[in-house]
């Protein structure tokens, strides 16, 4: 279980993120829907501390941090939540000197410090996993869009995260490569991998989502069951945007 309780967070005197209190159990996939500039990307962002939440507390694999205004939050706690997630960008962001494999090997090695044949084993195994063994040796500009988001999804779980966090992962591609990454995702869920994804893509959200968070101006609207808030939302503001996305 991921559990977020009262997370807000402030760029300066702009309130981002307001009250957020979310429980994540492991083996759903959640969906984080809702206007632009709603604050998915940055709830997504504190969940693996790329930003410092400004007040709330964050619990995952048995680690609890309590973020307080004005304390500091230390190295060591960041990098045992860190540690537990593992994220996918809008852009994919693979390293563009490594080939698709040192891609995936290079956090095993530099971070958790495995020897390089057990980090090209694991490697092997997830390139395999998410169909793209046989690109293993390319290097990530000769690879199509949504190849390099599969690469980019296997270097997220080489260290089993926890949590796999997907900010808009399939916005920057075209409708049949995006449906690549869909399959791969879908595969994943099926597996039980844990996953927060900030989408706009409703078929993917509608797809893989078990279950949907309405974020807007940095509040929760509503969040329920992916059938009940794409069938049946309860709030006119979700019925009204989950309208304009059909
Ligand atoms: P989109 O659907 O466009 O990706 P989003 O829901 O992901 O939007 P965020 O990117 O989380 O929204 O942004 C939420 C708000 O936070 C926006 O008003 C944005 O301008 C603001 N914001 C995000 N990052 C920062 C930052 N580093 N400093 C100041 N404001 C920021
Ligand atoms: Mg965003």
């Amino acid at each position: 279980m991921i559990e977020l309780s009262h997370i807000e967070k402030r760029f300066g005197d702009n309130v981002i993120l307001k009250d957020i209190s979310l429980l994540i159990p492991e083996g759903t996939v959640t969906a984080l829907v809702g206007p632009s500039g709603g604050g998915k990307s940055t709830l997504l962002r504190c969940i693996n501390l790329l930003e410092i939440p400004t007040a709330g507390i964050i619990r995952i694999g048995g680690e609890t941090i309590t973020f307080l205004p004005g304390k500091k939050t230390r190295w060591q706690d960041i990098q045992k939540i860190r540690r537990q997630t593992g994220m996918v960008f809008q852009n994919f962001q693979l390293f563009p000197h490594q080939t698709a494999i040192q891609n995936v090997m290079e956090g095993l090695m530099t971070v958790l410090r495995w020897p390089a044949e057990r980090a090209r084993n694991r490697a092997v195994e997830l390139l395999t996993k998410v169909g793209m063994a046989h690109k293993m040796d390319a290097w990530p500009s000769t690879l199509s869009g949504g190849q390099q988001q599969r690469v980019a999804i296997a270097r997220a779980l080489a260290p089993s995260p926890r949590v796999l966090l997907c900010d808009e992962p399939t916005s920057a591609l075209d409708p049949e490569l995006a449906a690549e990454v869909v399959d791969v995702l879908g595969k994943l869920a099926n597996e039980g991998t844990t996953m927060v994804m900030a989408t706009h893509d409703l078929r993917l959200a509608s797809k893989i989502a078990t279950s949907v968070v309405f974020l807007e101006a940095g509040n929760i609207v509503e969040t329920g069951p992916s059938r009940s808030i794409f069938g049946a939302p309860t709030q006119e503001r979700t019925k009204q945007f989950i309208s304009t996305l059909n």
